[in-house]
């Protein structure tokens, strides 16, 4: 279906070409006509399907003519702030609208400098917008539009009392649009209290990979992965790669690493400045950097195309957010390959990621890796028959190991 079909008049169509976009993805397909009725939405969508414009442009077509900020996007990491206002403003050169993204760790100043000048579209993440409230630096009694982006998330980092604050200081009658990747009970308990009759659209089944994903995993003890990672990008010359990790401290250490081994990567967490997060996308997004170690919650807004490996160093604690990270690989129909490594200690987050997604993941081992452990899978992986063990002392790699007997859970033995 192209474009002109959704009910988008001749300006925004032109802000779609000139973005480069073809034809629509299908929640853009799907939510469009019914946000341009006023309807609410709950749209279940994973990164990568292009909900921003879905979103973006019906608010954009009906905003028409007024005073004060009345659309609101609520979302929960700068990042994710500025890549919406980026769309949005490159949008709202066609209708003559103003767009501001308001969020914290930068000056108060400008922003409160820029919302007096006037603004139509205003995207926030919910701690900022409430102390610009506060002080009243912005009004929100002429808000027509809201979006909940990506909502799950906000619910998971703890924003929620702030995000209802924000609700209560909106009029009544708004349209409401509610984006998440996973629609947990968190989340269908805030639709319900908030959204009228919302029209539900899913375009992936809730908490499913993209398909296109290839996803694998390579046990390895918690010892050998930053050997691993190294060989792995070595060997397989591997260019645009995501890596995560647990925590900030283990970011900065495997990009040590990497620069140790000559592979050009970078850390990016929420201990950098504003400004030297995005000096590291940037050298990521123009290749000047292969390798970009990230902790989820800074990984949420990195919306870099053609990453081709999104690699989980290590395993998250909660199997959803597996999802959103190798949902940053494959963005907007491309393939991408999604690698974990799993230490022994990690087989239990696994078997819970292989719960929620509902398949078994494939097993792999990097030949002629010198492993110093051997890492086993648990006794459910081997009834399986789907497991290629990883293991050393001169084997070579690949053969499939004799079944160890008997073994209660993944170990690793010296
Ligand atoms: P989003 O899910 O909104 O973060 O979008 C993911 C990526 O898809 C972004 O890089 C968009 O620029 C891109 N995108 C969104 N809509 C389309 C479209 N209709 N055609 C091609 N690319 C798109």
């Amino acid at each position: 279906m192209p474009f002109s079909r959704l009910g988008l008049e001749s300006r925004l169509l032109k802000a779609v070409s000139a973005a480069g976009y073809q034809q629509p993805t299908e929640i853009q397909e799907q939510a469009v006509p019914k946000a341009l009725a006023g309807r609410d939405i709950v749209g279940c969508a994973q990164t990568g399907t292009g909900k921003t414009a879905a979103f973006i442009l019906p608010i954009l077509q009906r905003l028409g003519k007024g005073r004060g900020v009345r659309a609101l996007v609520v979302t929960p990491t700068r990042e994710l702030a500025l890549q919406i206002e980026e769309f949005a403003r490159d949008c709202a050169r066609f209708t003559g609208h103003r767009t501001l993204a308001v969020f914290g760790g930068v000056g108060y100043q400008p922003q409160a400098k820029k919302l007096r000048r006037g603004v139509d579209l205003l995207v926030a993440t919910p701690g900022r917008l409430l102390d610009l409230h506060r002080h009243g630096d912005v009004r929100l009694d002429a808000v027509e539009t809201l979006v909940l982006d990506e909502a799950d998330r906000m619910l998971d980092m703890g924003f929620w009392p702030d995000v209802r604050r924000i609700i209560g200081l909106l009029p009544d009658g708004r349209q409401n649009l509610l984006f998440s990747a996973t629609m947990s009970a968190k989340v269908l308990g805030v639709i319900r209290s908030t959204l009228d009759r919302p029209v539900r659209i899913e375009v992936q089944p809730s908490a499913t990979p993209v398909e296109a994903i290839d996803q694998s995993v390579y046990p390895v003890s918690a010892m050998q992965k930053s050997e691993l990672l190294v060989e792995l990008i070595k060997r397989q010359g591997l260019e645009r790669v995501l890596v995560f990790t647990r925590t900030k401290h283990r970011a900065d250490r495997v990009a040590r690493v990497l620069k140790r081994q000559g592979i050009k990567g970078s850390a990016i967490h929420s201990n950098f400045s504003q400004s030297r997060r995005q000096k590291a996308l940037e050298a990521f997004r123009r290749g000047k950097c292969r390798v970009l170690v990230a902790t989820d919650i800074v990984a949420r807004g990195i919306d870099v195309e053609d990453i081709s490996h999104v690699i989980n160093y290590d395993l998250p604690q909660d199997a959803e957010v597996y999802v959103h990270r190798i949902g940053r690989t494959a963005r907007a129909g491309s393939s991408g390959t999604a690698i974990s490594f799993m230490s022994p200690e990690e087989a239990g987050l696994l078997r819970a990621i292989e719960g929620l997604i509902g398949s078994t993941l494939d097993c792999r081992d990097l030949e002629d890796f010198t492993y110093a452990h051997r890492v086993v899978p648990s006794p459910e992986r081997e009834a399986k028959k789907t497991r290629r063990l990883v293991y050393n002392g001169g084997a070579r790699a690949g053969r499939r190991r004799r079944r160890p007997r008997r073994r209660p859970a993944a170990a690793v033995r010296a």
